[in-house]
Formats: C-alpha cells, sequence, structure tokens
C-alpha cells in the first residue's frame, strides 16, 4: 500500500524488480495474451501449447478461466 501520489513510481519500481528476475523469454512470454474463445494457446507461464477447453497448462498447471 502507498499514497496516491507516489502510485506511478510505486509501480515502476515493482515492475522493474519483477522483470530483473525473468530471463528474456520469461519476459516476452509473460506479455502474452490469451484468447479464451481459440481452441488453442500458448501459455504465458511455461510457453507451452494447451487446449483452451481444458482451463489449464497441460504443462506447468496454470489456470484459466
Ligand atoms: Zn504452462
Amino acid at each position: 500500500m502507498v499514497a496516491s501520489r507516489d502510485v506511478a513510481l510505486a509501480q515502476r519500481t515493482v515492475e522493474a524488480h519483477w522483470e530483473a528476475d525473468l530471463s528474456a523469454e520469461a519476459r516476452e512470454r509473460s506479455r502474452t495474451v490469451i484468447d479464451l474463445d481459440a481452441e488453442e494457446n500458448a501459455c504465458p507461464a511455461c510457453g507451452a501449447k494447451f487446449q483452451t477447453a481444458a482451463g489449464r497448462c497441460g504443462e506447468c498447471g496454470l489456470r484459466f478461466g
């Protein structure tokens, strides 16, 4: 929790620290947009392809929906 006047600085700081711990590949995947109407998607966490209807990534278990 931060004062409203500090929100922008707090967001930039959190994003900088969060991205510093990720590889370039993981940063790219984290920006993936999932289309829940598509038959298949790529998981933003591990990059594996999964059937959207399954509701979760079969590789890492990340849940969708
Ligand atoms: Zn996954």
